[in-house]
């Protein structure tokens, strides 16, 4: 037996990686696993190149839970190490690797960015144990080695019997450690890290149910066996090649990955990159409601199938957090901070790499199967208007995709729509006035007239549609977007205007008169006259499109908009000079009828744009049901 000291300048390095990583203890487990399946790999490859002179068969690695002893074994049937190199590696390379990492993060102990701590290895296990033993025989013809240390520098090393080749860690777990000693606990972390791990990790066993024998009886129960519990799928759906996936096998996976989630993803798409990075891996576009804020399953990062965090921000575009799925990159670097992670030249090109992955999938989902992309829009626009607001590249890929459906259920293309309005719908300066309702029941009876002039009314409805339509308008030349509801619907619009007004302009005049009298009490209203056609409506409210969008804009919060106070509410009171109705008014005789008339006209288009409310509501209802009586 050899005992020995560790060249290390930090007398004792163990107590600060304890409690440098405070929160983070459950990593030792993940770190030794990998270390356990590097090693199986390696002996995989010198196997295969005929330099390992031994069978590789079908390794796995082996967690067991001594409770009673308080010990955690880990063991591989990998490479293992001689004793000159347990010497090497353990002893010098990953000290001095730990030594590293701690001058390297010390400052930086309380930046949450830092993601996951690769990099510390082998010492994280003495971030839970007092004390830890490597049992290790190489591949080599060599003689096994036993290693102890127990959290000083000082190590013991000595020959030991071990006939194959492999390696057991031994964990004496501390006392402030013990939840560590749990089944459920280590299933939990092994599931959490390992769930995709390239070679399969037993974790105990599980019963099995056989198939009843032929000719068993009715109540016999089924012979079981015990078998090994496998923690971890080692061959992943994103390790494949998409061509030797169907689309079943994606959504199998999907339910792996979420096993919570019951709804099926709308589509998938596949990422294969080597070149200038590599990155695998699967998202998927799941069905989402008009709730961004609701993201509980989130992209799951992972390093050669190991996972490292579900916080991928800064990674993929923000548009695209939504989604879910798995990345898979060695590229990343991953022992950064999260704004040094933004700044990263690779990470960047990752980024707009996903972001036009994205929107390529988009595009032939589109091109193949229109009708199917048009049945998927209400789920997925979110992601694609809100890519199109934040992302410029990707917004200007989305022009050849991006939807704008009316509210007859037609789904257009923008350029579609530009064909199908632009001789109705332009105002006197060549300007394409694009209609649109928010809310279809709400908005019913100006769709109904809108349509009756032979306007198409799109249908916008998601939470950041006003955003969007100003990006358009900024971006695109000559378009402005009105709703359906707003004032500019008969001042803008291009058409040769053959109605004439059935009253002369005094008339006019004092029609007005007679209805501010009234109105001017309920100070938001402008009143405007116009001549219309004979069968639309009497009164009509609308409400400038410009006002009406800033306050929401305001809601949404975006383009500086907080802050601004609350805007007043604004609103047009259009009266049809040609009605019968207002004929009527003008010419009663006595001013508490005219009243009347007024007041219930004004009420009844109020009714229409959804204004009337409460109290005014109540009376307004009485005095209807007094009138019919
Ligand atoms: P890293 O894995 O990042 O190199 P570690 O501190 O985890 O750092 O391990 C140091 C070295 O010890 C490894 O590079 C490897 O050579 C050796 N080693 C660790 N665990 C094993 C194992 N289970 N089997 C064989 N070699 C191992």
């Amino acid at each position: 037996m050899a005992t020995g000291k560790i060249n290390v300048s930090v007398e004792n390095i163990f107590p600060l990686i304890k409690k440098f990583l405070y929160s983070d203890h459950e990593i030792f487990l993940r770190e030794l696993i990998s270390n356990a399946t590097d090693a199986t790999l390696k002996l995989k490859h010198l196997t295969s190149i005929g330099e390992a002179k031994v069978e590789y068969g079908d390794p796995i690695i082996e967690v067991k839970v001594d409770k009673k002893g308080k010990k955690i074994h880990i063991t591989d049937q990998g490479i293992g190490m001689t004793e000159e190199e347990v010497k090497k590696y353990i002893n010098e390379v990953a000290f001095s690797g730990a030594e590293e990492f701690l001058e390297k993060y010390k400052d930086a102990g309380k930046d949450a960015g830092i993601i996951g701590h690769f990099g510390l290895g082998f010492y994280s296990s003495f971030m839970v144990a007092d004390k830890v033993e490597i049992i290790t025989k190489s591949y080599k013809d060599e003689s096994a080695v036993h290693w102890v240390c127990d959290g000083s520098p000082e190590f013991t090393i000595k020959k030991a019997k071990k006939e194959d080749h492999g390696t057991e860690i031994i964990l004496h777990i501390a006392d402030d450690e013990k939840a560590f000693l749990e089944d459920h606990r280590i299933r939990e972390l092994l599931t959490k890290y390992n769930k995709f791990m390239p070679i399969p990790i037993k974790f105990g066993t599980r019963t099995e149910t056989l198939p009843k024998p032929e000719g068993a009886k009715e109540d016999e129960p089924a012979p079981t066996k015990e078998v090994d519990d496998i923690i971890n799928n080692p061959n992943p759906a994103w390790t494949k090649k998409p061509t030797d996936l169907k689309d079943e096998d994606y959504k199998s996976f999907y339910r792996e990955l979420y096993p919570m989630q019951f709804e099926e993803p709308l589509f998938h798409i596949h990422l294969n990159v080597d070149y200038p990075f590599n990155l695998t891996g699967i998202l998927y576009f799941p069905k989402l409601t008009n709730d961004i804020n609701i993201q509980k399953d989130r992209i799951q990062l992972y390093q050669n199938q190991v996972f490292v965090t579900d916080n991928v921000e800064g990674i993929v575009p923000e548009f695209l957090t939504m989604l879910r799925g798995v990345i898979d990159s060695p590229d990343i670097p991953l022992n950064v901070s999260r704004s040094y992670l933004q700044a990263d030249g690779a990470v960047k090109k990752i980024s707009s790499y996903i972001t036009k992955k994205v929107a390529d999938k988009l595009n032939s989902l589109f091109k193949n199967d229109r009708e199917d992309f048009e049945k998927k829009w209400n789920d997925i626009k979110v992601v694609i208007e809100y890519g199109m607001l934040s992302e410029e590249k990707f917004f200007e890929k989305a022009e050849k995709f991006a939807l704008y459906p009316t509210v007859d259920g037609n789904y257009l293309t923008f350029e579609e729509l530009e064909k199908k309005v632009k001789d109705v719908q332009t105002d006197k300066d060549d300007k394409l006035i694009l209609l649109y309702a928010s809310d279809q029941e709400a908005q019913h009876s100006y769709i109904e007239a809108a349509k009756a002039k032979g306007y198409e009314v799109l249908l916008m409805d998601s939470p950041i549609v006003s955003h969007l339509m100003q990006k358009l308008e900024t971006t695109k030349e000559k378009i402005s977007f009105a709703r359906v509801d707003a004032d500019h619907i008969d001042n803008l619009i291009k058409k040769e205007d053959t109605t004439i007004s059935k009253l002369s302009d005094e008339e006019k005049d004092k029609l007005k008169g007679e209805i501010e009298k009234v109105v001017g009490e309920k100070s938001a209203y402008t009143i405007q006259l116009q001549a219309m056609d004979s069968g639309a409506q009497p009164f009509i409210i609308t409400e400038p499109e410009f006002m009406r969008r800033m306050k929401e804009m305001q809601q949404t919060g975006g383009g500086g908009m907080l802050g601004m106070g609350n805007m007043p509410d604004m609103f047009n009171l259009i009266v049809n000079t040609n009605h019968e109705l207002v004929g009527q008014i003008l010419n009663t005789k006595t001013a508490k009828k005219r009243e009347r008339l007024i007041n219930q006209s004004l009420d009844l288009a109020r009714l229409s744009k959804g204004l009337l409310k409460g109290e005014e509501l109540t009376s307004f209802i009485n005095r209807s049901y007094e009138m019919i009586k």
